[in-house]
């Protein structure tokens, strides 16, 4: 196979492509493109050896630490159709900043900025013809890092892989946007003062799987994450970042080390202050919000990350407390967030903060 070089990759390009899949009916993250992008670390030698090849199972020692230790991170982000017929990733140099403070945080060596976006953008180019043209769909990017180092010591691992892959996904709400309902987790929490609440690895998700499966037998959408100290601070709902609107403000946690700082929670805070409205980032209470309820002065609440970019809460239960926000239905705020994040990321809208990268 020949190997053309781009950006200093190697690309080994797949002889047996797959058949797409029917863009209609597209889920998430259960079919891979055809192509894969490695970068491999050795302790001496840095990162080295950066290659697109086939999609494929990769073979690791049983030793390898991740799987002892859980050495991982991962990030995700999606490259968006646009109306005009393009591909744009919707502000990825964020992801790749956030790659670095997780690397930090689990002793995993940085992978510069600059080089993980444009392995991103080769990578998605050789695999351009899996980008769904279907009203919201779009190509999932999950790059990852794992150490792979056959050793059994506690201690960061010296060898490394640095992997991207690429799923066609459908449209997360199927049906227009559904709100969700919301259980108040007062038991487990995700993350802690001085832990990793702040980094994207798969030992915080391991973490959370157990609260998940609470709510779901209990009939929920999803969970809603309390600090870890007090159990009483509101901080993230599920793997997504959490917004109240109380009284004409808008609340949300800080970025005190527990919460994961998203993409979406960043863009939403930048919009909501173009558009002049009062924003809080300030620690509140669960009491404080269904207090508001109960004066009648909690008008919305929802959630924000890539899958969904906004997901409206139509109902949250704490302990014997149960509220139905604005009659279960989207709120304008929330609707206006949406449609204002989804018409950068498809270009129906003007990227004034010049967000969105062409591919
Ligand atoms: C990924 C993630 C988010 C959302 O981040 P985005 O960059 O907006 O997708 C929020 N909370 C947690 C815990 C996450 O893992």
């Amino acid at each position: 196979m020949e190997t053309p070089m781009k950006y200093g990759i190697s690309i080994t390009k797949n002889p047996n492509p797959k058949a797409k899949p029917d863009p209609a009916s597209l889920g998430f993250g259960d079919v891979f493109t055809d192509h894969m992008f490695i970068l491999d670390y050795d302790e001496g030698e840095g990162w080295h050896d950066a290659r697109i090849e086939p999609y494929a199972p990769i073979c690791l020692d049983p030793a390898a630490a991740v799987f002892h230790y859980a050495q991982e991170m991962f990030e995700g982000l999606k490259a968006y159709r646009t109306v005009d017929g393009g591909l744009k990733l919707f502000r990825p140099d964020m992801n790749a900043k956030r790659t670095t403070r997780t690397s930090d945080r689990l002793c995993i060596p940085r992978i510069d900025e600059g080089f993980y976006v444009d392995a991103m953008r080769a990578l998605i180019d050789v695999d351009r013809d899996w980008a769904p043209d279907y009203d919201g769909t779009s190509l999932y990017i999950r790059p990852f890092v794992i150490a792979t180092e056959p050793f059994l010591g506690v201690r960061p691992s010296r060898q490394y892989k640095f992997i991207i892959i690429i799923s066609p996904v459908g449209p997360y709400y199927k049906g227009g946007l559904a709100p969700t309902r919301i259980f108040v987790e007062d038991e487990y929490t995700r993350a802690a003062l001085g832990g990793t609440g702040y980094a994207k690895i798969g030992g915080n998700y391991a973490a959370s799987l157990k609260s998940q499966m609470k709510a779901h037998a209990l009939g929920f959408t999803q969970v809603l994450w309390l600090d870890g100290a007090e159990r009483k601070y509101v901080e993230e709902i599920g793997t997504s970042n959490a917004f109240f609107v109380m009284d004409g403000e808008v609340l949300t946690a800080p970025l005190g080390g527990t919460i994961l700082p998203g993409v979406t929670r960043d863009s939403v805070l930048t919009l909501l202050d173009g558009w002049g409205v009062p924003v809080k980032e300030e620690r509140f209470t669960i009491e404080e919000v269904f207090d508001s309820y109960d004066a009648g002065e909690l008008s919305e609440v929802f959630a924000s990350g890539t899958a969904a970019v906004i997901s409206p809460v139509g109902e949250l239960r704490w302990k014997d407390r149960s509220m139905v926000i604005n009659d279960g239905k989207i709120g304008d705020l929330s609707q206006r967030l949406y449609d204002g994040i989804t018409g950068i990321q498809s270009g129906r809208l003007p990227d004034t903060y010049g967000w969105t990268v062409d591919l």
